[in-house]
């Protein structure tokens, strides 16, 4: 696969991208293309079939006449029996093809996009990923499963035929071949308008389903602000330009369906008239007239369908274009070559950052981290506080590898972050985020996510420690309860201690958490503390705390305030110190 592609690529050029996908099936494609080939030749045989019946069959003597009729229509009869084996064989291979290969691509396509880094999401909407792997692969399998075995049966075909007039009449040919050219010039620019007026309603399409996707995703917000009217209104106006640039697009189609039809309908009847012109001079005989009318009429079919295809070819090519750019596109962040391996320690990480500066891709002018140094001993518990937006969000995401500081080292068990393998290195943290994601399946499944082979005895016991066996047990399935689309079928307090269960199944070295700023009642939030608790216990926890009672836990606070680290301390001195720490306590923590 070519590493890097440029914008904008000959169609023939992008369209390789799809050969790697193709390769595998090297033995289909050859049968497929074997009754391709029969399927034509048994096409081709049918004008002939068809002149010795007219010349031979009709024209014979009375007495042979009827014998030579009905053996003529026999083999009509095996030649067509012929053509629907050989066509029904193609159909089912290069279908079968084009399904094979559509989900391949999309396989692969999805794949690829689940290792990129959160930068690539940054700019890249999910909607517009979505698009690409329904819309482009359909468009891909719509060519490889249809078009092209079309276009390459009427190739055979319209060359088989040009052949046989060649041969057969090499006067009607010139003529043919002139009115062909006729034909095609204008075909070609009609369709080039097709194809940019069928890529424009694709967008189209593509930019309602983007605002579906949106709008659908946060219900709760929209009717909050009773938006729904306004909402299906923005909907509507994104339809009704699909629809309209749907309309443009078929009036194109629709000229040049009627061009394609009355110019082919001429160029038949000008070989016809031609023929019955030999004819009537005595150059023909009627069969000859006939086999050269249904050649002429296969041409001409093929010449059409070619120009058909031709439209196919080149959207689908803008598609596979799509495609291939989203698989060379490459993360920033990779594993290195040749990871190392480093023990777990069972006492919990040490974690080190040392002179890190960071920005984001996105903000190169506003360091998010600066000059940040912090050692975490094993076993120790930290304390991130500060103001929203000093960072600490970050130091999670440098600590994971989302990104790579620009400055500086960050190592975890002495081993600089970057020269273990990005699996390696997840392996070893838990994350709880502020808003703990519920996959639509079972609680059981939902704790089992961070270690999808742990035994039913170990989940319950992760929920335990994570004081979520209880609440899971009173559902009314218990373990096996579907939790629902992103769990709307929980509290925020029950999302979290399932986020941290899950956590603790994984029992990693380096726990990460980051409080939730949303305040729960008094029972669960006494629930979530005791969790904390136990999560944090014989590991190295780093929490982003909101909590006095959370901040109390911990061995040791680091303040935080424009990226970087202002104060250290604990939570005694740091208010005798009466800096940010005493400031910020005095307004958030002392709820
Ligand atoms: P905190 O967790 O302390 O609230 P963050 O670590 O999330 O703060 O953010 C630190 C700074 O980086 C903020 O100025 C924030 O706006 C910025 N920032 C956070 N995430 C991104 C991102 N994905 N792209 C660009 N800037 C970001």
């Amino acid at each position: 696969m070519p590493a890097a592609l440029p914008r904008r690529p000959a169609p023939s050029r992008s369209l390789t991208g799809l050969l790697p996908f193709l390769r595998p099936y090297r033995g289909r494609i050859a049968l497929a293309g074997f009754f391709l080939v029969l399927a034509a030749a048994a096409m081709l045989v049918f004008p002939i079939a068809l002149r010795t019946m007219i010349d031979r069959g009709i024209a014979a003597d009375p007495g042979t006449r009827l014998v030579a009729l009905r053996e003529h229509f026999l083999l009509l009869f095996a030649v067509a029996v012929a053509l629907g084996v050989a066509s029904a064989g193609r159909f089912f291979m290069v279908s079968w093809l084009g399904e094979r290969v559509t989900a391949d691509l999309r396989s692969a396509v999805y794949a690829h996009v689940l290792e990129q880094s959160p930068a690539f999401f940054e700019s890249t909407q999910t909607g517009e990923v979505l698009s690409r792997l329904t819309t482009d692969t359909t468009l891909v399998q719509a060519v490889v499963g249809s078009s092209v075995s079309l276009g390459l049966r009427n190739l055979v075909m319209g060359v088989g035929a040009l052949g046989m007039l060649v041969v057969t009449h090499p006067y009607v040919m010139t003529q043919v071949l002139l009115v062909v050219v006729l034909v095609i010039l204008p075909a070609m620019v009609f369709g080039r308008r097709v194809r940019r007026l069928s890529r424009a309603s694709q967008d189209r399409v593509a930019d309602s389903s983007a605002i579906a996707a949106e709008v659908l995703n946060a219900i709760p917000v929209v009717q909050s602000h009773a938006a729904e009217e306004r909402e299906a209104q923005r909907f509507r106006a994104a339809t009704e330009s699909a629809f309209q640039t749907g309309v443009r697009r078929t009036r194109a189609r629709a000229v040049l369906v009627a061009f394609v039809i009355i110019a082919n309908a001429a160029l038949m009847l000008w070989g016809l008239y031609q023929g019955t012109q030999a004819v009537l001079r005595g150059q023909l005989t009627a069969g000859q007239l006939g086999q050269a009318a249904l050649y002429v009429g296969i041409f001409a079919g093929a010449i059409a369908v070619l120009g058909e295809v031709y439209g196919d070819l080149l959207r689908a090519a803008g598609a596979t274009e799509r495609l291939m750019e989203l698989l060379a596109s490459r993360s920033p962040v990779l594993s290195p070559e040749q990871p190392r391996s480093v023990p777990t320690p069972p006492a919990g990480s040490s974690v080190r950052l040392d002179n890190v500066r960071f920005h984001y891709p996105s903000r190169p002018g506003m360091p998010a981290l600066t000059d940040f140094s912090l050692a975490v001993a094993p076993g120790e518990t930290v304390a991130l506080v500060g103001p929203s937006g000093a960072g600490k969000t970050t130091v999670f995401q440098l600590l994971l590898r989302f990104y790579d500081p620009q400055q500086g080292a960050i190592e975890i068990d002495a081993a600089p972050v970057d020269s273990l393998r990005l699996q390696d290195l997840r392996a070893r943290i838990g994350l709880v985020p502020q808003e703990p994601v519920i996959f639509s399946a079972s609680a059981l499944e939902n704790i089992r996510y961070g270690r999808p082979d742990a035994s039913e005895a170990e989940v319950h016991a992760a929920a335990q420690g994570a004081f979520a066996d209880d609440f899971i047990r009173a559902l009314p399935e218990g373990y096996d309860t579907f939790l629902g689309e992103r769990g709307v079928r929980l509290s925020g307090g029950q999302r979290q201690r399932i986020a941290i269960a899950r956590a603790m199944l994984k029992n990693p070295p380096l726990l990460l958490l980051d409080e939730a700023t949303s305040a729960l009642d008094a029972e669960s939030e006494r629930m979530v503390q005791a969790a904390l608790a136990s999560a944090m216990r014989d590991r190295t926890t780093l929490v982003i705390a909101h909590r006095l009672a959370t901040i109390q836990q911990a061995d040791r606070i680091v303040v935080l305030d424009h990226g970087r680290i202002v104060e250290s301390g604990r939570h005694e001195e740091l208010m005798a110190a009466g800096g940010v720490y005493a400031r910020l306590a005095a307004l958030q923590f002392m709820t």
